[in-house]
């Protein structure tokens, strides 16, 4: 079974919660807070693996977190690190997010991509020990991981797609001109999924080339197999289209062509103005008085195509196309990789309580959904960054409540692992 789109639900490891601890020493009568942090949580990273073909792993299981952080402890011990779960995809896949359907990213350079970003660990209390403050009995929980629902659709990377109907010889060209092995048989459908080929031309020439499950009329709406499989050839720099010139199945060879392109068209504009060869298969069951030949040549030439008569069972011309496809890949662009579209937008809650402050003294912890949020899309390193957290912060009201609450100048404020001190 082929499978080509899934949705799953990947989710970052929760943070580990800062420990309360002091010190404790023979002779020594009260000694420091040594709490420690939180380790942070894993993430989820996707990877491309070139051994993969399907998405059919995926099926079987719908939710991949990571580990989460361990709790820190006395004696300064920071807590382990959650380890990340590294998340296998096949090269073409393309990342889309469950709501919105808004490209994340397009797994086909090979870079690892992290999708669901663990939650980082929260502050022990040696964090929170300052010289007015010296024994904190707090610390931070950790933050809850990332999560999110993707769909993975998996678009193969090739230079050429195959396009015909079914049964005129396309896995049949495949195999004659490449090192792949498709199914070949005479019964419709028996592609029942893609196949890849690299077909060499020469010396430091050569291209890939996918056969795709023959596209039936109808197939743009639905109707019957080819419409899934359609994805498959949304990058190809070229199609070629393959026609059985002898209508050996009983279908004119003019009808199959001007078919073919109307589906192509029906499921996208883009796709069939994508520049297209034709290739007229199996010349040598032609019949000698057939105008087959002659009609496909004029409406191949009507359309703007150029046209290669062959015969794959036999190989006859099958090297010059090959050449010949080659040379048109060299004036194309190369093959499409997709932009992400997706950009996270966090929208500052218009209800200030919607934050959580809880009040030690001097210190205000301050905590909320919305902050999580925020504080994971932050780089405290970068200047840029925090002034946009501070911004954000000022926008939301944070302060005004605070104020209510009696906050006074000089007091902490402590957001996750971001502190500071209070300025009217
Ligand atoms: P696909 O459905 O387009 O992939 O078609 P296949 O490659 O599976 O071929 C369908 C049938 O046509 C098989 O029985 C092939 O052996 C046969 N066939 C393919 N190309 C030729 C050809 O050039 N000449 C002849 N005589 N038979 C061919
Ligand atoms: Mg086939």
């Amino acid at each position: 079974m082929f499978v080509d789109k899934v949705r799953i639900t990947v989710i970052g490891g929760r943070g580990g919660d800062g420990a309360v601890a002091f010190h404790r020493e023979k002779y020594v009568a009260s000694g420091g807070p040594d709490g420690g942090d939180g380790g942070h949580g894993g993430s989820v990273i996707l990877r491309v693996n070139d051994n993969l073909s399907t998405l059919l792993d995926f099926r079987y299981k719908r939710k991949y977190a990571a580990q989460p952080g361990a709790n820190g402890q006395g004696r300064n011990m920071a807590g382990k690190r959650g380890e990340n779960l590294v998340v296998e995809v096949p090269r073409g896949t393309v990342v889309r997010d469950g709501a919105s359907n808004q490209i994340i990213v397009d797994m086909s350079t090979g870079e690892d991509y992290v999708i669901a970003r663990g939650g980082r660990g929260g502050w022990g209390n040696a964090h929170y020990a300052t010289p007015t403050r010296q024994v904190p009995r707090f610390a931070k929980a950790g933050l809850k991981g990332q999560e999110r629902d993707i769909v993975l659709e998996l678009k193969l990377l090739a230079d050429v797609g195959l396009v015909g109907f079914p049964n005129v010889g396309k896995s049949t060209l495949l195999s004659v001109t490449s090192n792949a092995r498709p199914k070949i048989a005479n019964y419709h459908f028996t592609t029942l999924f893609p196949n890849l080929g690299v077909i060499y031309v020469e010396e430091g020439v050569s291209f890939v080339m996918a056969d795709i499950p023959g596209i039936i009329e109808g197939a743009a709406e639905g109707a019957g197999l080819g419409h899934d499989f359609l994805r498959h050839i949304d990058r190809c720099r070229l199609l070629v289209h393959v026609v059985d010139v002898s209508g050996s199945e009983g279908r004119d060879p003019v009808e199959d062509f001007h078919a073919i392109c109307a589906e192509l068209k029906n499921y996208s504009v883009d796709l069939s103005s994508r520049p297209m060869i034709v290739a007229a298969n199996k010349i040598d069951l032609l019949p000698p008085d057939s105008d087959n030949l002659e009609r496909l040549g004029k409406a191949v030439e009507e359309a703007g195509c150029e046209l290669y008569e062959i015969s794959a069972g036999t190989t006859q011309g099958t090297k010059r196309l090959m050449q010949a496809v080659a040379e048109r890949l060299r004036t194309l662009p190369p093959v499409t990789i997709y932009e992400p579209e997706y950009v996270e937008v966090i929208q500052a809650p218009a209800d200030p309580s919607a934050f959580e402050v809880e009040h030690y003294g001097s210190t205000w912890l301050v905590s909320g959904t919305w902050l999580e949020r925020l504080v994971q899309n932050i780089n405290f390193e970068d200047y840029e960054s925090r002034n946009y957290f501070d911004q954000q912060l000022r926008k939301s009201g944070l302060f005004a409540w605070l104020e209510e609450m009696g906050i006074q100048d000089g007091d902490t404020v402590d957001i996750y692992d971001f502190a500071f001190e209070y300025q009217r």
